[in-house]
């Protein structure tokens, strides 16, 4: 070692020092900044905007959503009391063409459960997802012939398709309008991918004769055993949302499902109470125009954003805009397991995670 060197060695130390105070200060400001899920899940209303989604489906937020009726013709709003009938428009509309379809099909009609908050963002409870407008959960219940109360859409317990043991669909309850629901969603342009259990996956590939080119849109998932969980891509006048991958081109009734019938998947969560990342972010973990999404001023009234057919006065139509690059979409705050970029697949399949709630 050279001895001259020795002198420098104390302002490096410090400056390690400076460092380390640095890092804890900004640990401590993080913990103390508002978590984003509280201001998000406080908005009872969004702003009469141009729709436009901000971010990822599990790191975003969106504007100008529109609220899908409580009742339709031909669908019912499940779990009012948690005001998430919220979506994109382009959403809202496609939900009620599936109902409308559906129906058309031989399947009795939607019960809608969560689609998000009215201004998206991470959630209390539930999904990680869902937070720019643009994912929708089904139920695989079919709408029953009397309409539900609203104290029935609060309590009425959803039926679990799949065997938890045996991660099989339960063949007493799966019936080919279930199938052709789950064809009938995927067979929309705008729908990238739809989440259900591995075990329903497994039965669409087990029975699916003809045209199976949908079940690409099929992804198996943890939970997802009593709805579909539909997700459309990102939309015209949306330049700041950030898509996902392409679903690979084969069936993916191969390999990659084979895995969800190994024990790896199921395996409990050695860590249960780690935080997740709905839990964590702040606005400071996204896009920086949700602050704006934020701030804006409530919409006069419910019915002033209820989607009607399109003809609703606050479904403007959005211009595309000039916007800053996706950058600004930072998980440098969270810790890596909680990042809603947790890393996925060497082949195409999800790392074992903590079981969603769903
Ligand atoms: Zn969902």
């Amino acid at each position: 070692m050279n001895l001259r060197s020795l002198p420098d060695r104390k302002p490096f130390l410090t400056a390690a020092l400076a460092l380390v105070t640095l890092a804890a200060l900004a640990a401590a400001a993080i913990s103390a900044e508002p978590r984003a899920k509280d201001l998000f899940g406080a908005k009872k209303l969004p702003a009469v905007v141009p729709a436009q989604s901000f971010g990822f489906y599990s790191k975003g937020c969106f504007a100008g959503g529109v609220a899908l009726p409580m009742d339709g013709p031909t669908w019912e709003v499940m779990r009012p009391s948690r005001n998430r009938r919220w979506g994109h428009p382009a959403m809202i509309a496609l939900i009620e063409k599936l109902s409308r379809d559906a129906v058309a099909d031989g399947w009795p009609g939607l019960l809608v459960g969560d689609v998000s908050q009215p201004r998206g963002g991470p959630m209390m409870t539930g999904h990680a997802s869902h937070q720019i407008g643009l994912d929708a959960d089904i139920w695989l219940t079919p709408m029953p012939k009397r309409p539900l109360t609203i104290a029935q859409r609060e309590s009425m317990s959803a039926t679990l398709m799949v065997d938890e043991k045996t991660h099989l669909v339960k063949d007493a309850l799966w019936t080919p309008a279930h199938t052709r629901l789950l064809k009938r969603a995927a067979s929309y342009p705008e729908v990238e991918r739809i989440l259900v259990n591995p075990g329903i996956k497994k039965e669409l590939c087990d029975t699916v004769t003809g045209d199976r080119s949908w079940l690409r849109k099929i992804r198996p998932f943890w939970g997802h055993d009593y709805h579909l969980h539909m997700r459309i891509g990102c939309q015209p006048g949306s330049p700041g949302c950030k898509g996902q991958e392409a679903t690979p081109a084969d069936d993916g009734c191969g390999k990659p499902l084979a895995w969800w019938f190994t024990e790896e998947p199921w395996r409990p969560n050695k860590n249960p109470d780690a935080p997740k990342a709905r839990d964590l972010m702040t606005m400071a973990n996204l896009p920086k125009e949700c602050q704006a999404v934020l701030a804006a001023t409530d919409a006069p009234s419910l019915a002033a954003v209820t989607y009607q057919g399109g003809s609703a006065a606050a479904v403007a139509v959005a211009e595309p805009q000039p916007t800053e690059p996706t950058e600004t979409i930072s998980s440098g705050a969270l810790p890596a397991q909680a990042s809603a970029f947790a890393p996925t697949p060497k082949i195409g399949i999800p790392l074992p995670r903590p079981r969603p709630g769903n």
